[in-house]
């Protein structure tokens, strides 16, 4: 299997060549040349696999340089019940007959990006000790992403994680989360600024390229193709639990933000899985519902996104929908280049309304979206609370509200939960009136040590501690 750009370069590139590299170098992202294609004997042979196998199966399509007996224990070593906290790994709960909930948010830090991210931390292990390389890697955060970082590669050798975050704006259980590891290779950088601060500083120090090859500085951000098909195993997880034979049709709703998550079901999707819609779910922020009601695309500026009570769906635009517009055009990467490159650059906007294949985003690739407000997270904790005795988060919320615009007579619902309610508890009080259930191995996490430096929102700050400690 080889993979390509988005943006039409002509390089060809294995998995592992891709798996520390973020963008192509024509500024595209990767997608494999083709989807393999999973075909009814194969599908009912997987409904009896452990989730771990089901991954391996899966990953064997993408990944031609791992032999599959590394490959094989890499799944196995990321997928345990010690990890995800049950055999299942994303157990379905049936909230009634049409609706059910799949459980993606029992990993450590208790959001769906555990599920790529702790394959990540394996894989990259992995691949740096085959090559005796090291990685120095940077990020910021406002929450769930940095966290999610940080404990999948604590501990791991050959990597170091430099995490900045704006300083004291993050809830006190996500700080807790972070600032409580101990590890050496991980690096808490806690920012006097706001998260914009903090991207400004990783965007300037990836810009140095003499010290981003010197320092081997990397990222993980969710345009890394390995993290989105890690995800395409649960859509495979999430559909043969809903289902007893290969005939029946599953819809998926998905909270989204960057596109990352529900991209990994177009992928699943275009495999050959039988998913019939796939219902994208946004905030207030709502770049996304646009396009696929309109046909047009435009990005926020900042003053124009909101900060919301489901924050990890704050976006202002959609890193990941280039993959799903590459597919929607024919694969034309030329047209792909011109519209992300040049008109975004250019407008902050592009419109696909007049072109005969946006039609197609609905009739061939089955997506359908809608929007959640503030007042309908709350309704929507609220009324599932009451119907069911079930606790969902705000991003979950957002999916519940949504699906229930598109559920279809005899075709199942599955909404994707990303994130426990413990990690937004105040929001759950407004709602319920009542703190979240917090699951016993987080019990007193605020008051653990703490391990975190505070530095002045300033590159040469940044640039000077990852020298101090990049070893
Ligand atoms: C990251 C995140 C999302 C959005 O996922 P995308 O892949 O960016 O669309 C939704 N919910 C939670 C809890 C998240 O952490």
């Amino acid at each position: 299997m080889l993979y390509l750009s988005t943006r039409g370069d002509p390089g060809r590139k294995h998995f592992c060549e891709i798996l520390l590299e973020g963008l192509a170098p024509d500024g595209g992202l990767y997608l494999p040349q083709h989807y393999p294609q999973v075909d009814d004997a194969t599908l009912t042979r997987w409904r009896s696999l452990k989730y771990a196998d089901l991954a391996f199966e899966i990953l064997s399509l993408y990944i031609d340089d791992i032999p599959a007996a590394d490959l094989k224990a890499i799944c196995h070593k990321t997928y345990t019940e010690e990890v995800f906290g049950t055999p299942q790994i994303v157990p379905l709960r049936r909230l009634d007959d049409g609706l059910l909930l799949e459980g993606l948010s029992n990993g450590p830090t208790l959001a769906f990006k555990d599920m790529a991210m702790q394959l990540l931390g394996n894989l990259f292990e992995y691949e740096l000790a085959r090559r005796g390389e090291e990685l120095n890697i940077l990020g910021a955060t406002s929450g769930d992403t940095g966290s999610a970082a940080e404990y999948a590669m604590r501990g791991k050798k050959g990597v170091r994680v430099f995490m900045t975050s704006p300083h004291g704006r993050m809830s006190p259980f996500q700080q807790a989360q972070m600032f409580s590891l101990q590890d050496a290779n991980i690096h808490n950088l806690a920012i006097q600024g706001v998260f914009d601060d903090c991207q400004d500083i990783v965007k300037a120090v990836s810009n140095d390229l003499a010290f981003k090859r010197k320092y081997k500085i990397g990222t993980v951000n969710s345009i890394n193709w390995a993290r989105l098909v890690a995800q395409v195993v649960y859509y495979f997880a999430g559909y043969l639990q809903a289902t007893t034979s290969n005939g029946q049709k599953v819809s998926f709703t998905v909270p989204s933000g960057n596109f990352g998550n529900v991209c990994a079901g177009h992928v699943a999707r275009m495999m050959g899985l039988p998913i019939d819609r796939l219902v994208v779910a946004t905030n207030e922020n709502d770049v996304l519902d646009e396009f696929f009601r309109t046909g047009v695309y435009r990005v926020r500026g900042s003053a124009d996104t909101h900060e919301t009570s489901s924050p990890s769906m704050d976006i202002s635009k959609a890193s990941n929908f280039e993959r799903f517009v590459f597919d929607l055009l024919g694969r034309d990467g030329v047209r792909v280049k011109d519209l992300f490159g040049a008109q975004l650059s250019a407008s902050g906007r592009f419109d696909l309304s007049g072109d005969a294949l946006f039609k197609d985003a609905a009739a061939k690739y089955g997506f359908v979206s809608g929007r959640s407000t503030h007042a309908d997270r709350l309704a929507t904790i609220r009324a599932t609370w009451e119907r069911y005795g079930v606790m969902i988060d705000t991003h979950t919320a957002d999916g519940v509200k949504v699906a229930r615009e598109h559920l279809q007579p005899g075709v199942p619902m599955i909404v994707l939960e990303t994130a426990l309610p413990i990690k937004f508890a105040a929001t759950i009080v407004e709602a319920l009136g009542r703190e979240p259930d917090r699951p016993t191995k987080f019990v007193g996490i605020e008051d653990l040590p703490k391990r975190v430096t505070v530095l002045d929102a300033d590159v040469k700050a940044v640039q000077a501690y990852i020298v101090a400690n990049a070893g």
